[in-house]
């Protein structure tokens, strides 16, 4: 299965990531973990570029597919021969992303990134999308606590709330992929949610 997480800054990708990798792991399951962007050495050069404040404007369409051109190496070079081989990949984010902060943050619109995605992805899609969902002030405070934003946690809550609301647009389109988790309750509360949508997964 082909498993990704989803949100926006400071909802708890991370700790909820190695959670799912060890719930996987301990019933035997080879476990791929990734990230995008990034995840293999072109991508991770991407990603820096993508990432590094700079002066230069830059173009929506350029940041659109620069995540498209990680996400191709990236299906190429891990996802697809870690599918093929029965291993499980554990992603932290995918396309969902492309289509919150590029289709709504950055407001080109689904369609570009639909477009892009039936290019680089073929019939390629998650099994299973957990989005981990928070108000985007709390979310916010919680990244800032963290330090140094790059190009993107520099941007303002407007944006955020774009992404947040792309989110959940997709999650209401896509409903039988896309588990919405309230990422506000306690860690416990947050994993009893994803416990239950692993085993939705393996029901279908
Ligand atoms: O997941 P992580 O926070 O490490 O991602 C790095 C940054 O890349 C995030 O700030 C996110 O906003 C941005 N990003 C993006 N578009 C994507 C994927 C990630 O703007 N499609
Ligand atoms: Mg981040």
């Amino acid at each position: 299965y082909f498993i990704t997480l989803e949100g926006i800054e400071g909802v708890g990708k991370t700790t909820n990531l190695n959670y799912v990798r060890q719930c996987l792991e301990e019933r035997g399951i080879e476990v791929v973990v990734t990230r995008e962007p990034g995840g293999t050495p072109l991508g991770e050069e991407i990603r820096e570029l993508l990432l590094t404040p700079r002066d230069e404007a830059v173009s929506e369409m350029a940041e659109l597919l620069m995540m498209f051109a990680a996400r191709a190496q990236h299906l190429f070079a891990v996802i697809e021969p870690a599918l093929a081989r029965g291993a499980w990949v554990l992603c932290d984010r995918f396309t969902d992303a492309t289509f919150a902060y590029q289709g709504g943050g950055r407001q080109l619109a689904a369609e570009p990134v639909a477009m892009l995605e039936r290019l680089v992805q073929k019939e390629r899609r998650p099994d299973l999308t957990l989005l981990l969902d928070l108000p985007v002030e709390i979310g916010l405070s919680r990244a800032h606590a963290r330090g140094k934003p790059d190009r993107f946690e520099a941007e303002r809550v407007e944006f955020f709330q774009r992404v947040r609301d792309a989110y959940l647009e997709r999650a209401q389109q896509e409903a039988s992929r896309i588990t919405v988790i309230d990422a506000a309750p306690s860690l416990d509360q947050v994993q009893r949610q994803i416990d239950q949508a692993l085993a939705r997964l393996e029901r279908k």
